[in-house]
């Protein structure tokens, strides 16, 4: 994970990301190694001689399969989804955002870890979906002087995912033979600001966006919002445990993260190579604004999902409309 030795401005990273994909990154079928300036952050040089951040930041992407089965044939090319994670880092210590769901994906987070060589602080899990926190343990048993953190809620929502009932009758059925042996929950936070070698990273309680108490991370000396899965790129989102009144306040969250004003956006569950652009925001808004409409003008599953399909028939990971589809017209259930 070379950096450039002297790092570029903020014009500079700005003018580094219009000419896209001239920058290398590794890809492969299964993961992405984010590594160039138009997706990892460099420090920002704040003119006229006031501070500058040492921080820095980049991602590991991996593709897994889709949590939902039985979905209506079509689109089987984009029956996938990713989770994306951060490391957030100054010249000797980091933070991780986020782990990922299974052993196999937990182990190669774990070397790209320490092939960092940063020392890992802090593990921040930004809300309770094991696909966030899977991880967690074996991150924790490797670097046993780092804690992981979440809000109270967040440390709640987990508590209950690991259950082992929850495991055996939700993830297991999903994920055979794929989950990591043993299981643990973050610590709850004390406050809603910690520190990365003196740099502040605010917790933004976002209230309902896929899951309820979700929450995102913002570090101000570079723009960074680290969005949990309050924005997506071109996917279909989670909206099974959403109503009405939960899809409202996931508007109001991508406000939230808007008003911060952020230079990136990290996604929890994008493309491979994302480009972590704060336009996912209102692409985000618009999607939730199509399916409002959706739920509004059809009246089964199905009718609601192909009309939303009409309307992003690229955004991978069908499933999770399916899902959605199914929990917003229960009357059409599929056997
Ligand atoms: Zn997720």
């Amino acid at each position: 994970m070379s950096t450039n030795s002297s790092p570029p401005t903020r014009r500079s990273v700005l003018k580094i990301a219009a000419a896209g994909g001239a920058l290398g990154s590794i890809t492969s079928a299964s993961s992405s190694i984010v590594n160039s300036a138009r997706a990892a952050g460099t420090a920002d040089h704040i003119a006229k001689g006031k501070r500058i951040s040492g921080l820095e930041w980049k991602l590991l992407t991996k593709r897994r399969m889709s949590a939902t089965q039985g979905v209506p044939p079509g689109k089987e090319d984009l029956a996938w989804v990713t989770n994306t994670v951060t490391l957030i880092h100054g010249p000797r210590d980091a933070v991780l955002v986020d782990t990922f769901l299974s052993e196999q994906h937990s182990k190669e987070l774990l070397d790209w870890v320490v092939a960092s060589g940063k020392n890992l602080t802090t593990i921040y899990v930004t809300h309770g979906h094991g696909d966030h926190f899977f991880g967690l343990k074996l991150l924790l048993d490797k670097f046993p002087n780092a804690k992981g953190i979440a809000t109270a809620s967040v440390v709640a929502a987990i508590q209950d995912q690991i259950k082992p009932e929850y495991i055996r009758s939700f993830w297991e059925p999903r994920f055979p033979g794929q989950l990591p042996s043993q299981l643990t929950a973050p610590e709850v936070i004390k406050g809603d600001t910690f520190y990365l070698e003196g740099e502040e990273l605010k917790v933004v309680e976002l209230g309902h966006t896929d899951t309820s108490h979700s929450t995102a991370l913002y570090v101000p000396s570079i723009g960074l919002a680290v969005s949990g899965d309050g924005v997506y790129n071109n996917t279909h989102l989670y909206l099974a445990e959403c109503d009405q009144a939960a899809r409202d306040e996931w508007l109001r969250a991508l406000d939230k993260i808007e008003a911060l004003h952020p230079q990136t956006v990290v996604a929890g569950h994008g493309v491979l190579d994302p480009d972590s652009s704060p336009r996912h925001i209102e692409e985000t808004r618009r999607y939730l604004r199509d399916f409002d409409a959706c739920v509004g003008r059809t009246s089964t599953a199905i009718a609601l999902y192909k009309a939303m399909l009409s309307l992003h028939p690229n955004r991978v990971n069908p499933g999770s409309l399916w899902a959605a589809a199914k929990a917003a017209k229960p009357s059409q259930k599929q056997p």
